[in-house]
């Protein structure tokens, strides 16, 4: 396809120019070989033995006599040459002399002596001194070369890639879907597969109508949309979306990836995107998306080791290329990020990225109907509920529900049944959630116990706290890391949340932990979790929320991206005097929580000691057993 020579500095003058350094070099290689060869091969004497040549001249065979360095050549007259070595220090006329050769004889001879540096010690000379020089020349012409067409373009093992610097835009359909080996294919992904999102889809319908019939939008003179910037975790549609988009419209869909423009070398990342753009006008209608545009388009000027040349050479250009797009330019830009927050504010400005489309993780509904979606045309049972499922998988993306659709088809495949039920799905769930399952004995006797009771505890006091939802199962059959899990089952999703859930939560949290205590008066590390979560809770009640009444209204620390780690750091902007206040007011708010689970068990013994035993005879109770235990 023709995306070949498009990048910069690859005119066919520096072509041209290529080719005669090529040539020169050549020619030097193969006038040094064949002047090294002809001299060997014209000149070279029979190999002898000084002796061989005394004896020869003796006879009065020999015309001439040469002296070359160490060699000495003699001219039969039958044309014959023989040559043989000598004695480094001694004269010819003495080696043939000591030979027996009379003075007289060698008298007659012509004998000549050449200089040690023969020709073809000048030959090989020449060409060892020329060589290396004309290489290194040329090697650095090509890098020089290389560097100044694709800028950080590499010498790659296997030749010069010289298709780096080009972007590595992918066209799905169009003409240059030629490459990926289909015809004029174009995504086939429509909304309808997209599940839940109902407010992006509203949002984003408008594009696909420009990008369907822009005609109808410049006649009236609007501002046609450029960029759409998603914005939403990881895994809950956005590259699914901006698919459904130019398959709704019917249009290409060129994709790169923010981590693609950030290389190794300055300046690749911005001819990539002159690529990617060229591409798309080419293929005009047509949908560009950025994935993860964090990469490049993060706040310039902060962070840590102040900019980053490359990150901001390919931002500059995304933001060149999008002011540059003509009015009648049918291409829309759509980015993804799960950051938001860091982007920089140029990205955002009217005319760039300036509609903003919002994928959150899916509710219960979209949950469901993502569900759904990737249950069709798979042999479902009757049980399976997938309603049911859904209210199971709070916090699950679109991502998570498509896995374990496909992890409860494998299981059931695996299991040797037609049809996906409702045991695989719950399975497969927990799988995720939890880990796999650990067959075998892993735990003693004392252990199981101890295991029990702590799981028992979560779930005692999680069923007699208000507000908390109902505990769907309680398991001591290992899984990943955990000993035991206690699940609860969300009955609906709750977005305002008081304090008094925070601390119910709390209580449930430290439940396994007081149950040990309570039981055996010993504790175990099996609460290391519990703790670490209960800690983080407590932190956010007090830093975030304003639910301590001591410290007051107000939001400690401020939250920052690490540009290197990508990860979240936190900036005190608070007193050393308030940060000990902070401590302490979580250490008061998690040991309040403890006091109270525990003082609730210690009530509800009874029930606390029925629920362990039974978890120590069948591992798991589900929410209709628990349920009629606890009455
Ligand atoms: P993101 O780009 O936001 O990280 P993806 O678009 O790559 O997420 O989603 C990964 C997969 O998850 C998709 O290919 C799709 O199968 C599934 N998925 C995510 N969200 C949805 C949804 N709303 N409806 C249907 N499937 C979804
Ligand atoms: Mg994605
Ligand atoms: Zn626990």
């Amino acid at each position: 396809m023709e995306e070949r020579n498009n990048s910069v500095g690859a005119s066919p003058k520096s072509r041209t120019f290529t080719y005669v350094w090529i040539i020169l070099v050549a020619l030097g290689l193969i006038t040094g070989g064949l002047a090294l060869l002809s001299s060997y091969a014209s000149d070279r004497p029979q190999p002898a033995l000084l002796p061989d040549i005394a004896r020869a001249i003796e006879a009065g065979q020999v015309e001439s006599l040469v002296v070359r360095g160490d060699m000495l050549i003699a001219e039969k007259n039958n044309g014959v040459r023989l040559g043989a070595r000598k004695e480094a220090n001694v004269s010819a006329f003495e080696s043939l002399e000591v030979l027996g050769v009379p003075q007289q004889t060698l008298r007659t001879l012509s004998i000549e002596v050449e200089p040690t540096e023969s020709r073809t010690w000048v030959y090989f000379g020449t060409a060892l001194t020329f060589l290396p020089l004309l290489l290194i020349g040329f090697f650095i012409f090509i890098a020089i070369r290389t560097m100044r067409r694709n800028p950080g373009g590499m010498m790659m093992p296997g030749g010069f890639q010289n298709r780096i610097g080009q972007s590595n835009a992918r066209v799905i359909g169009g003409a240059a879907a030629k490459e990926e080996d289909t015809a004029l294919e174009r995504p086939k992904v429509t909304f309808a597969d997209v599940a839940g999102s109902e407010q992006a889809k509203l949002e984003l319908w408008e594009v696909v109508e420009f990008l369907k019939e822009a005609e109808k939008f410049i006649k009236l003179g609007a501002r046609v949309p450029k960029g759409v910037l998603m914005a939403g975790p990881p895994g809950t549609g956005k590259t699914l979306m901006a698919k459904a988009v130019a398959g709704e419209a019917g249009v290409p869909f060129i994709h790169i990836s923010g981590s693609q423009f950030v290389e190794m070398f300055v300046g690749v990342g911005a001819s990539r995107v002159r690529d990617l753009f060229k591409k798309a006008k080419e293929h005009s209608p047509a949908v560009v998306f950025i994935d993860e545009i964090d990469a490049v388009g993060r706040r310039r000027g902060v962070g840590l080791g102040g900019g980053n040349d490359e990150r901001e050479q390919t931002l500059n250009q995304i933001l060149v290329e999008m002011d540059g797009f003509d009015t009648d330019t049918n291409v829309i830009v759509v980015a993804a990020t799960n950051r938001p927050d860091i982007l920089d504010p140029a990205l955002t400005r009217p005319g760039r990225f300036d509609r903003k489309v919002l994928i959150d993780l899916p509710d219960v509904e979209a949950r469901e109907a993502i569900l759904q979606v990737h249950s069709r045309g798979k042999p479902l049972a009757e049980d399976a509920n997938l309603a049911d499922l859904a209210k199971l998988t709070p916090g699950f993306a679109g991502a998570d529900l498509e896995n374990l659709v496909n992890e409860a088809a494998i299981l059931a495949a695996r299991r040797g049944l037609s049809q996906i039920g409702m045991p695989e799905f719950q399975d497969s769930m927990e799988r995720i959630v939890a880990g796999p399952e650990r067959k075998g004995k892993l735990l003693s006797e004392q252990e199981r116990q101890v295991v029990a009771y702590h799981e028992a505890g979560h779930a005692v006091v999680m069923h007699h706290t208000p507000d908390s939802d109902p505990v769907h199962k309680v398991s001591i059959i290992s899984r990943g890391m955990a000993l035991g899990y206690t699940m609860p089952l969300p009955e609906y999703q709750r977005l305002l949340r008081t304090r008094e859930a925070f601390e119910n939560e709390l209580m449930g949290l430290l439940g396994g932990r007081a149950a040990e205590e309570l039981i055996f008066q010993r504790v175990t590390t099996g609460a290391g979790n519990d703790l670490e979560r209960a800690t983080r809770l407590a932190r956010a009640m007090v830093t975030r929320f304003g639910f301590s009444d001591k410290l007051g209204l107000r939001v400690y620390g401020e939250e920052q991206g690490n540009p290197f780690l990508g990860a979240m750091g936190e900036s005190r902007n608070y007193s050393e005097e308030r940060a000990q206040a902070i401590d302490q007011e979580i250490q008061e708010i998690l040991d309040r929580a403890y006091t109270q689970a525990k003082a609730l068990l210690t009530e509800q013994r009874q029930k606390l000691e029925k629920l362990a035993q039974a978890l120590l005879e069948e591992e798991t109770i589900n929410r209709p057993q628990f349920e009629v235990m606890m009455a």
